[in-house]
């Protein structure tokens, strides 16, 4: 525990019981713009939140600038799904291809703390083999770095949100700092309907605190996960990362969105970030640029980011930003139980298998799915039956007999596609800048995972003693977008996450994953921030200048 505090004390600097430490948000040091930072970040969600406590706490004097608000979780945040919707990115952007993907309430958001805000809590590892698919199964691509090298940070970020779970026993078998939490109806089901088909199911990995941690309380499993957290149980930046920053002399400019990233064409680096505040665009002088906004925002704001060297947006000399974006195919099915489940009653994530996650070579398909826990809330389950076409009166009687429903959700490894991109679209926002346009469709070996995954989630639910079931395709969770790769014709950033053509500009985001897994991403995605500071602290203290590339 003290080399954990020694890391990151953020659970230590929150109040005891809910609420944020106001004095560390009225006291936080204010950098001039004129006065040239080490490090401005863009976006102060997963990635960018985790990189600003690494940094700051190493003392480089850092700026995060986040679009969103600075939550206050007693006053933004209430118990209630409606009243939840301001928690989304819900600007504009446009979407096409074969398959579009609806974009808003399910796959981003937006405030310090970003998506993680919102997320669900399942803190999953992804599993070596997602390190090197084109080598293992001819599909997808390798990364330019191995599981290996990112089971340390794996570790260090487990212990900091913390994750709770039993001994995991699929990709690189480990334990959870956190004991599993107790399970409701619905993880019951999950696991009885498992058992009865053979497949081994695990309760965890949650990133709730199960038991108090710091000053932050045991979850009281109210089920209100995906609305933010009131009580301060499930992790999120704001209260994992964003703490322990102020703390350590970072400033966080909330309300501020970022347009562009400025570049000095003599010397081929990045000079800092230009953004909207209050109706003014200022410019934040830095020494280097990280950009976070998440997968849709990255390759937004770098194809925005054009100059006479980067007609094209700033590096993609070789077309490569904005492409092999991903989704997760997500299909959820529900069951209904002759008892009362009241899947409300709990964090939405409890129970897991990862049992079809790996390639079988007698499936038609390459790579897996994995299988979860879902809870709708009455909004969302009212989408999930009208979804099956119930309208009207059906509708109505599925909301009253709502008690009686289970729900599991599958996450299905999509596979990058080149022409599945971000693009800039003719319309712009309200501060005249070009939203992105995403371009987005499956390939056969998605459908046939969606259709595998189906059939899996129906025939536990059925073992389990469902009278009906009833299945809903839809995606989940954004990824690629600037991925990283061994080199500049494939990729946009290093396997230390620095761009190939500005050295002293990165990507430390969902948008630099090259394959997905069917595991949730934010774990990750943090774990490899983590990754990128230590590098960047690393070379600072051997001397070797911003801009200079080292491992
Ligand atoms: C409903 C839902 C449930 C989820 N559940 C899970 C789960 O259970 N497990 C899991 O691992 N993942 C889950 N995710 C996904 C996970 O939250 C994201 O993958 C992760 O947070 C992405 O991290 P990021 O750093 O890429 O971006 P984010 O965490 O989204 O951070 C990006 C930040 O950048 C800001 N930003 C964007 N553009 C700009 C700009 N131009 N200027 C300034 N700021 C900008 C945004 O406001 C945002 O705060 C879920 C997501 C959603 C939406
Ligand atoms: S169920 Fe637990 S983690 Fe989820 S919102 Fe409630 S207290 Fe927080």
């Amino acid at each position: 525990m003290s080399t954990l505090r020694s890391r990151n004390e953020s659970a230590w600097l929150l109040p005891a019981g809910p609420g944020s430490n106001l004095l560390l948000r009225e006291d936080m040091r204010r950098f001039r713009h004129e006065e040239e930072v080490d490090i401005v970040i863009v976006g102060c969600g997963a990635g960018g939140a985790t990189l600003l406590q690494r940094l700051s706490r190493a003392g480089w004097r850092a700026v995060a600038l986040e679009a969103g608000p600075f939550w206050e979780p007693e006053q933004d945040w209430v118990s209630d799904e409606a009243g939840s919707h301001h928690l989304y990115w819900t600007e504009p952007r446009v979407i096409t291809g074969k398959d579009p993907v609806p974009l808003g309430s399910n796959n981003s958001g937006r405030g310090v703390g970003g998506s993680m805000v919102h997320f669900a809590g399942y803190t999953p590892r992804f599993h070596p083999s997602d390190f090197r698919t084109w080598s293992e199964d001819g599909v997808g691509a390798d990364w330019p770095l191995e599981y290996a090298e990112l089971r340390e940070f794996y570790e260090d970020i487990e212990g900091e949100l913390p994750v709770a779970g039993e001994h995991w026993p699929w990709g690189d078998p480990h334990s959870y700092p956190h004991r599993p939490h107790p399970v409701s109806g619905n993880g019951e089901l999950f696991l009885r309907g498992a058992n009865a088909c053979g497949i081994t199911a695990k309760v965890g990995p949650v990133a709730i605190a199960n038991g108090r941690f710091g000053n932050r309380p045991h979850c009281i499993y109210r089920g209100f996960c995906l609305q933010g957290c009131k009580v301060n149980a499930k992790a999120s930046p704001l209260i994992t990362h964003v703490p322990d920053a102020l703390a350590h002399g970072a400033e966080i400019r909330a309300d501020s969105m970022a347009t562009r990233v400025g570049f000095d064409e003599h010397t081929g680096l990045a000079t800092g970030v230009e953004y909207v505040r209050g109706g003014l665009r200022r410019f934040q002088r830095a020494r280097m640029v990280a950009v976070a906004g998440y997968s849709i925002e990255t390759p937004r704001l770098l194809l925005n980011s054009t100059s006479p060297r980067f007609p094209d947006g700033m590096c993609n000399d070789f077309d490569q930003v904005g492409r092999y974006l991903m989704v997760q195919g997500a299909p959820q099915t529900a069951g209904r139980f002759q008892a009362e489940v009241r899947m409300w009653k709990a964090p939405p994530p409890e129970v897991s298998t990862e049992e079809f996650y790996e390639t079988d070579p007698g499936k038609p398909y390459k790579r897996g799915f994995s299988i979860q826990t879902v809870s709708p809330l009455p909004i969302t389950w009212a989408e999930h039956v009208a979804a099956q076409g119930h309208w009207g009166p059906a509708l109505r009687r599925h909301m009253s007999d709502y008690p009686h429903w289970a729900c599991l959700g599958a996450l299905c490894e999509f596979l990058p596609l080149a022409g599945n991109r971000v693009t800039l679209a003719e319309e712009t926002d309200r501060n005249g800048i070009p939203v992105a346009c995403f371009t987005y469709s499956q390939c056969d070996n998605d459908r046939r995972l969606m259709s595998a995954a189906q059939k899996v989630m129906e025939q536990i639910l059925t073992a389990a003693g469902a009278e009906e079931v009833i299945t809903i395709n839809r995606y989940a969770h954004l990824v690629g977008g600037a991925r990283m790769a061994a080199g500049e014709r494939d990729g946009v950033v290093d396997r230390n996450l620095r761009s190939f053509a500005v050295p002293n500009l990165l990507v430390t985001d969902g948008s630099v994953l090259p394959t997905q897994g069917s595991a949730n991403p934010a774990l990750t995605i943090m774990a490899l921030a983590a990754r990128a500071a230590r590098v960047l602290i690393r070379g600072a203290r051997k001397g070797a200048p911003a801009s200079e590339k080292e491992d």
